[in-house]
């Protein structure tokens, strides 16, 4: 796909400025005309060896590496795409020496310019303030244990669990935003409270919950069951009602889906819940969207009713390999072109794999005719890390939707544990008592 003339902002909304500039909303966004999150891996360099790590970092960079001219060409087509939110990862992006003009470049274009470093040594307050004085908005920093053994233990390296907490007390105390990411997986499943407890002194705008996808060092025997996904989905719910950030997941489409059903059925039962509770819980359906505008990041008492526009893998996200491959997501890494020949709009409103993934009616299997496929559509990532086809259904999402012409309604195979009546809800159900509620 030939590099087409500058078609201008695509976005309907209002452009970014970089001073003052308020954040982006999703329903801003024509996802078949631009993302909503564009995600450009700077590096595989890092000195962590994460048990999980999707881009199978390394010690040293890559000589072909995108160069810095390449990467201001990239932004500055990003820019076009109207105000989307540029996230630069890794590896561990600060093994770029000219990771600062970078984040700098894309501020002054107006771009919304966040960052994942890795938990490393190299975290120091003169560091961040670099960052933030460069114009980033928000940093992101991963942590998978509330301690040092179990968090240095998955990251590979010891003293990982206190560079990143220092980091977090950093940020925060310069007025930099935070993020915390942190996968869900086999060896961590059952301290996903401690966790977010131990995160709720930390000032923190979102904790983002990752759900392992089986690529890169992350095999398959370190996920979690569908049925544990469907667990920690209602934890995470729970959660919600009281911990002083928002939350969301990354990888975990379906998520939505149970966010809907648990605010249907606290409605209906009058209890104080996410659909009208005290808390609001984010249904941010990606990395800082922001659909309602009403929270830290963009959550609020809607519940139910805000992830009405999912961006999942090439439909509102778009990710950018160190080498300068265009692929659906870090999780799906499917080159659909190459950002040093190819134009980055063109193979994302183009491609026919992008075109295909942004339609949820044809997903093979229960994902084609799900009732909640508008709002989740299931990790088209994992369904091609588990079956090599990304328009297969969801392997771990355990609902089970009415099929086309059948009487038999809609169910859930995880039954008889807590909330398992909420996960049955259909959609009509979830409306209708949303519907009541009024
Ligand atoms: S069946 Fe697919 S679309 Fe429906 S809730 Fe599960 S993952 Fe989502």
């Amino acid at each position: 796909m030939s590099r087409p003339p500058d078609a201008g902002p695509v976005s309907t909304g209002p452009i970014e400025t970089p001073a003052g500039a308020r954040k982006p909303r999703i329903g801003e966004f024509d996802f078949d005309r631009s993302p909503f999150i564009v995600i450009w891996e700077v590096t595989q360099a890092c000195s962590l060896a994460c048990l999980h790590c999707r881009a199978e970092a390394r010690p040293c960079r890559d000589a072909g590496e995108l160069n810095i001219e390449e990467a201001f060409a990239l932004l500055d087509e990003t820019r076009r795409f109207g105000p989307v939110l540029f996230v630069i990862t890794g590896g561990d992006p600060l093994e770029r020496p000219d990771i600062f003009d970078i984040i700098r470049h894309g501020s002054e274009i107006g771009l919304r310019m966040t960052m994942t470093p890795a938990g490393t040594e190299k975290m120091t307050r003169e560091t961040i303030l670099r960052m933030k004085e460069a114009g980033l908005v928000r940093l992101a920093v991963s942590l998978d244990g509330h301690s040092c053994e179990s968090h240095d233990k998955f990251r590979g390296v010891e003293g990982s669990f206190d560079w990143t907490m220092d980091s977090i007390r950093i940020a925060r105390g310069i007025g930099l935003e935070v993020q915390v990411n942190t996968t869900v997986t086999r060896f961590n499943q059952d301290r996903i409270r401690k966790i977010a407890e131990m995160l709720a002194g930390e000032d923190i705008a979102l904790w983002s919950v990752f759900f392992l996808v089986p690529v890169g060092r992350g095999v398959k025997h370190y996920m979690v069951t569908p049925k544990k996904h469907e667990a920690v989905f209602h934890e995470l719910y729970d959660l919600g009602r009281t911990m002083p950030f928002d939350i969301k997941t990354t990888a975990a489409q379906h998520f939505r889906r149970v966010l809907m059903q648990r605010a249907a059925l606290d409605r209906r039962r009058g209890a104080p819940g996410n659909g009208g509770g005290p808390r609001p819980l984010a249904s941010a359906p990606d990395f800082s969207a922001n659909p309602a505008g009403n929270g830290p990041t963009g959550t609020g008492p809607a519940g139910a009713g805000r992830a009405a526009k999912g961006v999942n893998d090439g439909m509102g996200f778009v990710f950018i390999s160190h080498l300068g491959d265009i692929m659906p997501s870090g999780f799906l890494p499917v080159a659909a072109g190459n950002v040093r020949r190819d134009s980055l709009s063109g193979i994302y409103r183009d491609h026919e794999m992008f075109r295909a993934l942004r339609q949820p009616k044809g997903y093979a299997g229960k994902c084609g005719y799900c009732d909640f496929q508008d709002v989740c559509g299931g990790s088209r990532s994992r369904a091609w890390a588990v079956s090599g086809n990304y328009l297969a259904s969801e392997p771990y999402c355990t609902y089970r939707p009415r099929r086309p012409g059948s009487d038999r309604p809609a169910s859930n195979t995880y039954r008889g544990e807590a909330h398992a009546e909420a996960g049955a809800l259909s959609r009509d159900e979830v409306a209708a008592a949303l519907s009541e509620a009024d």
